[in-house]
């Protein structure tokens, strides 16, 4: 089956794939399967399409790994960045400051509502987890209280493949070869809906999952610091969703327990799940205590563009660190920490959901891209169909799926010009937020079909 459209030799995608496997160590991946379905070799981006050196067109289904938000090759952001690059390209951040790290800083913050704010910067995601982590441990120490030093996770959870983000991590082929040298954290139940029981309701596991967080917060809260959590979607185990008032109630017993709550927002930040931040659903106007005590930001942060992330911090944790002592202070860094062609990324970011009303859109968007996968949904095989905001899900029966279906549903995608990452038996969509209805409707007759043909066995070979 092949659909090259024009006259670029295929030999020059064969050439960079194969060198490619030869000089890069290509990252979540068993490189000696490389050699029987090696990388794409995507020469070009544009809007939601990445183009590979034989000219061919994959739509980017899954916003390359959850992080572009407007399409590649934005003629905004990168006019943005333009500007950026002949002012100041990079400086560092201890001692100095510059405009982009601080009106970023200001506006995330008014995101917020001004609940949050002291905007941490570091380069992705996994830094900023390993900080919210340090940050909780160090103010309970300047506290008085270091005894409050371990973690809370929950099962099926994704903070980051570094040393401290991998603890707190729950996914078993991510952790096993690293388990000795990982810190020893605590587990609670996840509140993922499928867990429901035969008779329950998602508030049912809610229920039970907060109370196992209670009973360990009953016995053990003196010695924890603070529990993570990824707002509304686990994505990386599968887009496992569940209802806000988990995280209302979890908020309450973390004030009843003093245990700081993260919020890992780096998947599901930036309009991902409908609100601009995922922790939002369980914040109403009268409730604005709601807000965690630490949020992880990255991914969408820049639009997909450039390596950044940030922690906003509630005053009251902030306000622990000022002393004349400087080792109270919070001695972290790297050297790119809020680097300004990124916090420009950002910026120019941030002016796309003002300027185009992109949560408003994307609440249509989201319902073309429901209704293009209602016939997906409705297959037989189908089973635990979700959508939140611009993340779409479905898990194929196990019994249907055999072996190894997430690598031959990917390859079948390709074939017909679609980029999917599916997670086990779990497929989902996660697209740019730049598609129209005729676009969504081509998406879900695309992925239907190389559903089927995957699941026939009917797929050939990678190409
Ligand atoms: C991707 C991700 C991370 C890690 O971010 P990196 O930039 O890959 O280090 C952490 N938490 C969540 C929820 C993520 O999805």
């Amino acid at each position: 089956m092949n659909t090259l459209t024009d006259s670029v030799s295929p030999d020059i995608q064969s050439d960079l794939s194969a060198r490619s496997t030869r000089a890069v160590w290509h990252p979540c991946t068993q490189m000696k399967c490389l050699d029987k379905s090696p990388p794409i070799a995507i020469e070009s981006g544009s809007g939601p399409w990445l183009t590979d050196t034989s000219g061919r067109r994959y739509f980017d289904a899954c916003s390359s790994w959850w992080v572009n938000l407007f399409g590649h090759a934005n003629p905004f952001i990168n006019e943005a960045l333009r500007k950026q690059l002949d002012t100041l390209e990079h400086t560092l951040l201890a001692g100095c400051t510059h405009a982009p790290a601080v009106e970023l800083a200001e506006r995330l913050s008014d995101l917020t509502g001004n609940h949050l704010g002291h905007a941490f910067y570091a380069s992705d995601g996994a830094s900023a987890v390993e900080i919210a982590l340090k940050m909780s441990f160090h103010y309970w120490r300047n506290a008085g209280k270091a005894e409050k030093r371990s973690f809370v996770c929950l099962r099926q959870s994704y903070h980051g493949e570094s040393i401290g983000a991998l603890s707190v991590t729950d996914v078993e082929i991510f952790r096993d070869a690293y388990a000795p040298l990982l810190m020893r954290t605590h587990r609670v139940m996840s509140p993922d809906t499928r867990l429901a029981r035969v008779g329950e309701r998602a508030d049912d596991v809610v229920s039970r999952a907060l109370q196992d967080v209670e009973e360990l917060f009953e016995h053990q809260s003196e010695g924890i610091a603070a529990i993570i959590v990824e707002p509304m979607i686990q994505c990386a185990t599968g887009m496992a969703m569940y209802p806000a008032s988990y995280l209302t109630e979890l908020r309450r017993l973390c004030d009843r327990y003093s245990v700081h709550l993260i919020a890992d927002e780096i998947a599901v930040g930036f309009g991902r799940t409908g609100k601009f931040f995922a922790f939002e659903h369980a914040i109403s106007e009268v409730a604005a205590e709601n807000w965690p005590d630490f949020m992880c930001l990255s991914k969408g942060l820049t639009g997909g563009y450039l390596p950044l992330s940030v922690v906003l911090v509630r005053g009251g944790i902030y306000d622990g660190f000022l002393d004349d002592d400087v080792g109270r202070g919070f001695l972290h860094s790297h050297s790119y920490t809020g680097n300004p062609l990124a916090c420009r990324a950002a910026l120019a970011t941030l002016d796309l959901f003002e300027r185009d009303n992109v949560l408003a859109e994307n609440s249509v968007r989201a319902q073309w891209l429901g209704s293009a996968l209602e016939p997906v949904a409705r297959a037989s095989w189908a089973r635990h169909t979700r959508q939140l905001g611009m993340v779409w899900a479905c898990d194929v029966a196990d019994c249907v799926a055999g072996e190894r279906f997430a690598e031959r549903l990917m390859i079948a995608a390709r074939a017909h010009e679609v980029l999917l990452r599916p997670i086990g038996n779990t497929v989902y969509l996660m697209p740019p937020y730049i598609f129209d209805e005729p676009m969504a409707a081509w998406l879900g007759e695309r992925v239907g079909a190389a559903i089927d043909e995957a699941l026939a066995g009917g797929i050939g070979h990678a190409t």
